[in-house]
């Protein structure tokens, strides 16, 4: 079908192409006709890869953008929450490689007793997802009823699930076509994608873990806080708190990228054991996450939330989080599958190390089949990769940069894409920071 009567007036998608294409301004009514015919199956997707397309180069104002999450929202079902007690805490990052913040940050969120009901995804491309992190644990049950998922925040404050079938339809459509068509790097469909998402997932405060550098779609200090402050604005729109944190992916997070050495990583930072930036971002994400829950201000949260991770509480809580849904996980992850076959690599030149392409990273771990290109992809969870050396390290051509946990015979292009996503200076590097900015 490409013609409706919408509040009045005559809608054809065609024309709303075209004037996308011509860089015009859409009305709340050509929004809204969009999104609903074409999650009802009566716009074709050649059509609405178009106008992805035309959004992508012609951009969207903040009022085009905020209708546009409205509908999205509408497209489906919306979690209640409201059996659940307290200010409810969601946390979302734009995604990344080896960011396996949102276990550590839950735990401790929770452990303060802030519910946090959290829906996850799985891992698409270069980028890693939380629910496959959980299933590289024995017994873990990523899907739990809802009465289940609500039980389990009223008793412990903290639950994971995948995402509900009918939560945000249109989002599903949408991204499965701009995954295919060079559409997914757009501040407004980004920005329309996530918010609908979480508002539809029925958090009252959200923080965001906007990443900015190579492995991020936001490459620049710009566009990430371009990002950030349409994110805002949208949450402040729709009466939920909303925070933005612009953090840096020049490099992946922390020592480990895979499923189960993630998880092995997720102990050992509770344990107060954890690298640097990784450690850092945890912090700040589960300060910023309090404050939204009022429970303080923010240097007192700070100590006392570096005092959860000192103390053993933050870990408890995880483990009891693992434990409520079905998993079996010994507290130092020794019953955790990492594959067998280890093979470091060296440098091959040297200089201090500028730029780790975190997209590179990721793709290695997917060609050892630790993730998947396909949804209907199948998963190893017990290969990996362990970063040696990060920005700023010195290293000459014998140095070893990382090192592979395989259960391939044949890793010559693994080990070559690793190698090649070290970029070298032959001046000192600074590290920089891991938090750029905070957008509130
Ligand atoms: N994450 C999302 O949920 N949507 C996007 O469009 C990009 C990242």
């Amino acid at each position: 079908m490409h013609l409706c009567v919408k509040g009045g007036f005559l809608v054809r998608i065609y024309d709303i192409i075209a004037k996308k294409r011509d860089g015009l301004t859409l009305t709340d009514e050509e929004i809204e006709f969009f999104v609903e015919e074409f999650v009802k199956g009566n716009i074709a997707d050649y059509q609405a890869s178009a106008l992805l397309m035309a959004i992508c180069i012609r951009g969207m104002d903040i009022k085009e953008t905020s209708c546009l999450t409205k509908a999205m929202i509408h497209s489906g079902d919306t979690v209640d929450l409201s059996k659940i007690k307290g200010i409810k805490v969601d946390k979302h990052s734009t995604g990344g490689v080896g960011d396996k913040t949102t276990l550590i940050v839950a735990s401790i969120v929770a452990s303060f007793g802030v519910p946090v009901p959290k829906m996850s995804g799985r891992g698409l491309g270069h980028t890693g997802g939380t629910i496959d992190k959980l299933e590289s644990i024995p017994g873990f049950k990523t899907s739990i009823s809802e009465e289940e998922f609500i039980n389990n925040v009223n008793n412990i404050n903290f639950a994971l699930s995948g995402q509900t079938g009918n939560l945000v339809p249109a989002d599903k459509k949408m991204y499965a076509l701009r995954d295919v068509t060079a559409t997914v790097e757009s501040i407004p469909l980004i920005a329309s994608s996530v918010m609908s998402k979480k508002i539809a997932g029925g958090a009252d405060a959200i923080v965001l873990d906007v990443k900015c550098g190579s492995g991020a779609f936001m490459k620049t200090l710009g566009d990430a806080t371009s990002l950030a402050k349409t994110m805002v604005q949208i949450g402040t729109e729709l009466n939920r708190k909303t925070i933005a944190l612009i953090t840096n992916m020049n490099e992946p997070l922390g020592e480990y990228v895979g499923n189960s050495v993630e998880i092995k990583e997720v102990i050992s930072t509770l344990k107060g054991n954890g690298p640097e930036d990784l450690t850092a971002l945890c912090i700040e994400l589960a300060t910023h996450m309090l404050i939204l829950a009022e429970k303080g201000n923010e240097d007192e949260l700070r100590e006392k939330v570096k005092e959860k991770i000192q103390n053993g509480e933050a870990l408890n809580k995880f483990m009891e989080f693992v434990k409520a849904q079905g998993g079996k996980l010994d507290i130092n992850g020794k019953n955790l599958k990492v594959a067998p076959n280890t093979i470091k690599i060296k440098a091959g030149k040297k200089g201090y190390i500028k730029a780790i392409d975190a997209e590179s990273i990721g793709i290695a771990l997917v060609l050892m089949g630790g993730g998947r290109m396909k949804k209907e992809d199948s998963i190893d969870y017990s290969v990996g990769i362990k970063i040696d050396k990060k920005i700023g390290d010195y290293v000459d051509e014998n140095t070893d940069i990382a090192e592979i946990y395989t259960n391939k015979e044949n890793n010559e292009e693994i080990i070559s894409k690793i190698q090649t996503a070290y970029y070298y200076s032959n001046e000192v590097v600074k590290k920089s920071d891991i938090i750029y900015n905070i957008i509130k």
